[in-house]
């Protein structure tokens, strides 16, 4: 499948400096802030760099540094979180059955809390 990216997106702001944020960690490939929107008492948002409709796109067209460096971006978060220990939920919602908000790819991480069953 292909996809456009639309560069105005609020996540595609928030790498450009033009929102801001409450950053939990940057590296090279990855992008770490706190959701404006918290469903939990840690929710950390984690966001690859480039311009990545969702994760299809970037499991397709993203560089093998890109994927490494932003997987181990998402690890780093969960344990600079402290949510390793009693367990988290990772959520990467993607078009309109997964009902995604923002048209940016984006690993949601949820912890802090029992999440309860998600699929039942
Ligand atoms: P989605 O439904 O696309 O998986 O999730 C989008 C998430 O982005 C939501 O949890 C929402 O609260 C969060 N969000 C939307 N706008 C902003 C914003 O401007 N800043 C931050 N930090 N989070 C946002």
């Amino acid at each position: 499948m292909s996809y456009t990216y639309d560069d105005q997106n609020i996540f595609a702001k928030i790498l450009r400096g033009e929102i801001p944020n409450k950053t939990v960690l940057e590296t090279e490939h990855a992008l770490a802030f706190h959701d404006i929107a918290p469903q939990a008492p840690i929710h950390v948002l984690v966001i690859p760099k480039g311009p990545y409709v969702c994760y299809d796109h970037f499991a397709q067209d993203a560089s093998d540094a890109e994927i490494i460096g932003f997987t181990r971006a998402v690890g780093e978060v969960c344990k600079m979180m402290g949510v390793e220990e009693n367990g988290f939920r990772l959520i990467a919602n993607a078009g309109e059955n997964g009902v995604q908000e923002v048209p940016h790819l984006h690993v949601h991480i949820l912890g802090g809390r029992n999440l309860g069953r998600m699929l039942s």
